[in-house]
């Protein structure tokens, strides 16, 4: 759903990290960036003014400036307010201390009400509880059916009224049912109401007279995502109309561009409980706003990257390596040091499997293992302090003792030395090219 959101914001901070310092103008192009995507994306316009001040505002700051590594903080910074428009902390569905728990579903017609209810009580129902479904959509035809048909799917029984009792009254109905779920220990109640294919003043009464007959625990508006900016017009007359206490959004499955999830929860006010996201029953899910938001974001999980770097790291140790890896004066010490703090964070096969596109990479992260690392740090610290700091005098003669010393091979210590002087080259040439650190050209 959100493909094309989430290479435009990926694209755009990705132009950040190439950078080392940020200037203001480095964001405000950035923010402008995100601007445009997130428009292009459906999303509110106010919604989008108030993201993009809070982004500026807080990548301007001194949270950014001082950072070790800016562009990163600028991302944590985006993935923070995007967590935050949507809605922040995962909201679960508020259950009745005294049961029946009543749930009342409210929406246009076709949002996908009635294939939710069949959704909620399957999950209801897999976490032990003994759901009812309530048919009170008596106005489209075959409304009813449909509802006992996602009922049985589910497994779960559906009040409904008696055939050939006329229309009926939904209020009537939805009343019977909630003292039928009590004598029947039901303990939580699911009513499906009827929609309309726009909103009317009709079907705002009969919602809000269902609602005043059933007293709900929770009232959910039922919003289709792929319909764009009218998610918005549509949450707000269902708010004022009916009220209610939270948000489903379904057919995230689709290829629409997911404006309304990003809208609805801070147009509203209310928080998004639970997505859809296919036509199965069990194409549903409690919703996350920081599992969406690093999913937009294509992430994977860096954040939690990033944070373990902040406490492992310390800022001036790292800044000076830094410098000295920029001037090629790197020594296998400071190499140790860096790797001990690398270390700190947790086994390197769980980090590395934290960065986006881990995925893919299963092969050669399965080479990258802590043995390995072991291995290059026993045979440093087999070295004398002379031979850490200046490599280049590692002889043949040394090379042994170090091999020997350490219980490895004189091939592996070949290695790690070859290696070493190849990468410091590399590194130093890098930060001349990209310009980050102190120094510049390559000294060794
Ligand atoms: P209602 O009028 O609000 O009760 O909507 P329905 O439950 O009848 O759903 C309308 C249509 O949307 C049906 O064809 C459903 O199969 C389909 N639908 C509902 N939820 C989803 C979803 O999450 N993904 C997809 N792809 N289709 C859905």
């Amino acid at each position: 759903m959100f493909d094309t959101l989430s290479d435009r914001l990926t694209a755009a901070l990705q132009t950040l990290t190439r950078k080392g310092r940020l200037s203001d103008a480095d964001i405000d192009a950035t923010a402008r960036e995100i601007r445009i995507a997130l428009l292009e994306a459906d999303v509110a316009l106010g919604v989008v003014k108030t993201f993009i001040a809070r982004i500026k505002e807080r990548a301007k700051g001194a949270e950014v400036s001082q950072a070790l590594n800016p562009a990163q903080q600028v991302i944590k910074i985006v993935n923070e307010e995007l967590v935050a428009i949507l809605g922040g902390e995962t909201r679960r569905l508020n259950l009745a201390k005294t049961p029946p728990t009543v749930i009342m579903l409210a929406g246009l017609q076709g949002a996908g009400k009635t294939t939710l209810a069949g959704k909620l009580a399957l999950w209801l129902k897999k976490q032990g509880h003994a759901p009812m479904l309530v048919a009170c959509d008596l106005q489209r035809p075959n409304a009813v059916t449909q509802l006992q048909v996602v009922g049985e799917r589910a497994g779960v029984v559906t009040f409904a009224p008696e055939p050939g009792n006329g229309v009926g009254d939904p209020v009537d109905v939805a009343r019977r049912a909630i003292a039928e779920a009590k004598h029947a220990q039901h303990d939580v109640v699911v009513v499906d109401t009827a929609g309309r294919l726009g909103v009317d003043e009709e079907l705002m009464k009969q919602a809000a007279d269902i609602r005043d007959a059933v007293d709900p625990d929770e009232v959910l508006f039922v919003v289709d995502a792929m319909i764009g900016q009218d998610a918005v017009t549509t949450a707000e007359a269902f708010r004022d109309g009916v009220g209610f206490t939270g948000v489903v959004l379904t057919k995230l499955d689709g290829d629409a561009r997911g404006g309304a999830a990003l809208s609805v929860r801070e147009i509203t006010g209310q928080p998004i409980l639970f997505a859809s996201n296919g036509e199965k029953l069990e194409d549903f899910d409690t919703f996350h706003p920081d599992r969406m938001a690093s999913r937009i974001l294509g992430m994977g999980d860096v954040l939690t990257l990033i944070e373990q770097a902040e406490q492992a790291f310390d800022q001036k140790q790292a800044e000076k390596a830094a410098e000295k890896l920029s001037s090629g004066q790197l020594t296998l010490e400071d190499f140790l040091e860096q790797m001990l703090a690398v270390r700190k964070m947790g086994p390197i096969g769980n980090l590395l499997g934290m960065l986006p596109g881990a995925g893919q990479m299963k092969d050669q992260l399965a080479q990258v293992d802590d043995k390995h690392l072991d291995k290059l740090q026993a045979i440093i610290r087999g070295m004398t302090p002379a031979e850490r700091d200046d490599p280049k005098i590692i002889n043949g003669s040394r090379r042994l003792r170090i091999a020997n010393g350490s219980g490895v091979t004189v091939r592996e210590v070949n290695d790690l030395v070859n290696r070493f002087f190849e990468a410091r080259k590399m590194m130093a040439q890098m930060a001349g090219r990209f310009g980050f650190g102190g120094g510049g050209g390559s000294k060794s």
